[in-house]
């Protein structure tokens, strides 16, 4: 069957291609087994040649991954570039990281015992549309470094980069069947990778939903998961802080990738006595969010991802807003960065919009903001902005996120371990903690005995 991609911004179809079914599913995991012998056997500073090689390929050719990512994605060429940009970094961190993840030597009676880091094996990777190339990174970069080989699935509305980064892990001299790229629907092909006997692990970004269906399909053969899922995070203003900052950086915390980011401060939780004050600035901050072509450089919004996926966001807003912006006329799947105020038992409080949807909700004071922030199923990010040091400190380890700033809006840094509390997941990507979610962990006594 065919899949046409479009250009989210202009509805106009990109490429036309082929879509994987079962048997190619198959065909793509014996491939993977079949380079697997091979490539755990490269000589460890081999192997960090070949992903520095890779490193330095997608630095070559930055621009034109970013232009395919925003056409694909309808992203704002900027901030497509520096997604691309962390591709780069992260395949340069994981190099550097091959020869360093080290096994211990451990004290016991009659030899010596010793810890390896041993490859899995095949690994599936699904990925999500929101971060298309930027997420398959962070799981190629540790798998590959680890040793294993991979079958890689985009998502269907979102296949264009993961295909161009393919072509390069073959010029950096990576061997073919090491890095397969699989582009077919998740219900079939995603599904397959998950109960294949012959598929060691799933590293999956996506919707707790699929989440779960993940986790249950990775049981029959007790397949290892790491699982990214959903978001609502919340982003926290004490009355204390810099307002005018943290209304400043509060739009970006919200409305970047028009919203479709699992790390979204959705849920903007303000101290009572500095709630108006904040709003207001928030509004006027949002107001100026320039949202337009993805193509122009100065653009901070384009679209969202499809017509469907509007619709769902749309659901969300039935009432008054705080505010409403402009956006182009059709074509194109745009969505106007709204505000509203809310509480916290609103469904626009409760579930991961997706899009660019703010609900501010008041809080009398740290408890308060404590109970609310943690009040929601999923445990991903969130930021708290105070100027008291030691408050900020008891509440980013009171609050059961993965992930949090303080006076900051960022979640993902290549040096540090990413991932969810509660239903947002768990395991870890990017730090070289992400090497252990790629390798099992193999114990070897060896007798001194004569
Ligand atoms: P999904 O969770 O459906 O998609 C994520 C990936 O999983 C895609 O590659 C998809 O393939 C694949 N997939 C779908 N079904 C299965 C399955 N049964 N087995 C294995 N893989 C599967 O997210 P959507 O794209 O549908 O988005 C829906 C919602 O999910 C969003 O509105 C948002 O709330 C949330 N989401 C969260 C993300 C995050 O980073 N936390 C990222 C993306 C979405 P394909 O798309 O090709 O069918």
């Amino acid at each position: 069957m065919t899949l046409t991609v479009l250009n989210p911004a202009t509805e106009e179809p990109i490429a036309e291609l082929e879509q994987a079914g079962l048997e190619e599913a198959d065909a793509a995991v014996a491939r993977a087994k079949a380079a697997f012998p091979a490539w755990r056997a490269v000589a460890p500073a081999d192997r960090a040649r070949l992903l520095r090689r890779l490193a330095a390929l997608v630095e070559e050719n930055a621009e034109e991954l970013a232009q395919i990512e925003s056409r694909n994605v309808g992203k704002p060429i900027a901030g497509a570039r520096g997604e691309v940009g962390m591709v780069a970094q992260v395949f340069h961190f994981y190099a550097g990281a091959v020869d360093k993840h080290r096994g211990d030597t451990i004290p016991v009676t009659g030899g010596v015992a010793a810890t390896f880091h041993e490859p899995l094996g095949v690994v599936g990777l699904i990925v999500p549309w929101n971060f298309p190339v930027n997420i398959a990174s962070w799981k190629l970069g540790p798998a590959l470094a680890c040793g294993n080989t991979i079958v890689l699935k985009p998502a269907e509305l979102t296949p264009l980069s993961a295909l161009r980064l393919s072509d390069l892990v073959l010029e950096a001299g990576i061997p073919k069947g090491v890095v397969n790229v699989l582009v077919g629907k998740g219900s079939v092909v995603g599904q397959r990778l998950v109960e294949h006997p012959d598929v060691a692990k799933i590293g999956f970004t996506g919707s707790t939903e699929v989440g779960r269906s993940v986790m249950e399909g990775a049981a029959g053969t007790i397949k290892r998961v790491t699982l990214e899922l959903g978001g609502k995070s919340a982003n926290v203003v004490f009355a204390d802080a810099d307002i005018e900052r943290a209304a400043a950086s509060a739009p970006y915390a919200v409305f970047d990738n028009a919203g479709q980011d699992c790390c979204a401060r959705s849920r903007v939780l303000v101290e009572r006595a500095a709630y108006d004050r904040f709003l207001e600035q928030f509004v006027a901050a949002t107001a100026k969010v320039h949202v337009g072509d993805p193509a122009d450089e100065s653009t901070e919004m384009g679209p969202l991802i499809s017509a469907e996926h509007r619709e769902k966001v749309a659901s969300f807003v039935d009432g008054d807003t705080a505010f409403r912006g402009d956006v182009p006329g059709e074509p194109g799947f745009w969505y106007p960065c709204t505000i509203v105020e809310a509480s916290n038992d609103d469904r626009v409080a409760r579930e991961e919009v997706f899009g660019p949807v703010a609900a501010v909700i008041p809080f009398e004071d740290e408890a308060d903001a404590i109970r609310i922030a943690n009040d929601t199923p999923f445990g991903l990010s969130g930021s708290i902005w105070t100027r008291d040091t030691a408050r900020a400190l008891r509440v980013t380890r009171a609050i059961d996120t993965g992930v949090l700033s303080v006076n900051a809006n960022t979640s993902v840094r290549v040096q540090t371990p990413f991932g969810g509390f509660k239903e947002s997941g768990f395991g870890r990507e990017l730090g070289l903690e992400a090497l252990d979610g790629y390798s099992e962990l193999k114990s070897v006594f060896i007798s001194t005995e004569e």
